[in-house]
């Protein structure tokens, strides 16, 4: 059904682990040359092993998306490894916790760098090789936490994953023009080691909010960003994907049955 994107390359931050390994690694499946960036090279380096003891084609890539001089160099090390950039996912992302009374302004300020500004970091840096080719796909991830719903300790982390969507909107229209599409995954509670790390009493609980009663995969997470960069998602721009097995439907607990 789906053209085969097998060629196509890729950029993907905060691939070293979690969502952005599953991306890394269905991408690579799919045919792509993968750029995997993280700050920890020897991390990105163990799944570009992966991917290339899979039959793929991968490079990594050390960057800090919170540092306009390392998402340049981001964009720069793809168009070396595969003479051609196509897709970004801008996908790194950090969730640590504090309530306000207890958030400093670092924290804030932490959150917002990595999450938002490396958002805004890693498209710009990626525009002037995808608009010379008249062509491009941008996914970001953001989450239903701040879009959608909200959660105590992470007033930062939900405003920075609201801020990723209004973003979106106007990138996808200054960028229409020149034939690049920008779409936004909102993955749910996702298996990550990210997520595990919140501790058994949260990965249980949320168990028990989702309707499917199961926590979502990456590879849930990365079958909806290959349908955004997909050829057959020309015509979409500016959307934003839900996927969490229904969690943010049920009006109250007695909705779960
Ligand atoms: P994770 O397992 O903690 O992985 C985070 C990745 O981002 C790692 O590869 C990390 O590598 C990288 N990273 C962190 N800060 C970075 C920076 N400044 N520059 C470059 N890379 C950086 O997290 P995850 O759960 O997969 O989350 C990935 C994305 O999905 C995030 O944007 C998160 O907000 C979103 N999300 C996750 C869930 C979930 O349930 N897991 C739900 C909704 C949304 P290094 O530490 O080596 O840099």
């Amino acid at each position: 059904m789906f053209q085969s994107l097998a060629g196509r390359s890729v950029i993907v931050t905060g691939a070293s682990k979690g969502i952005g390994r599953g991306i890394a690694l269905r991408f690579a499946a799919a045919g792509c040359g993968v750029l995997v960036v993280s700050r920890k090279l020897a991390e990105a380096e163990a799944v570009v092993a992966e991917i290339t003891a899979a039959g793929g084609r991968a490079r990594a890539h050390a960057a800090d998306v919170s540092e306009p001089e390392h998402t340049a160099a981001m964009a720069a090390a793809a168009l070396t490894a595969f003479g051609r950039l196509d897709i970004l996912c801008a996908n790194a992302g950090i969730f640590p916790a504090a309530r306000l009374g207890e958030m400093t302004a670092a924290d804030f300020d932490q959150v917002i760098g990595t999450n938002l500004k490396g958002t805004f970091l890693s498209v710009t840096a990626c525009l002037a090789a995808m608009k010379a080719r008249n062509t491009g796909r941008i996914i970001l991830t953001s989450s239903i936490t701040g879009p959608v719903t909200g959660f105590p300790g992470w007033a930062h982390y939900g405003a920075s994953k609201a801020g990723q969507l209004g973003f979106m909107r106007t990138a996808a229209i200054e960028l229409a023009p020149f034939g690049i599409t920008v779409n936004a995954v909102l993955p749910g509670n996702i298996i990550t080691e990210g997520l595990l790390g919140m501790g058994e009493d949260y990965v249980r609980g949320m168990e028990a909010a989702v309707p499917m009663r199961r926590l979502g995969t990456v590879a849930d997470i990365a079958n909806a960003a290959l349908y955004f960069a997909s050829d057959e998602a020309a015509y979409v721009t500016g959307q934003s994907l839900i996927i969490d097995g229904g969690q943010i439907l049920p009006e109250s607990q007695a909705a779960l049955g």
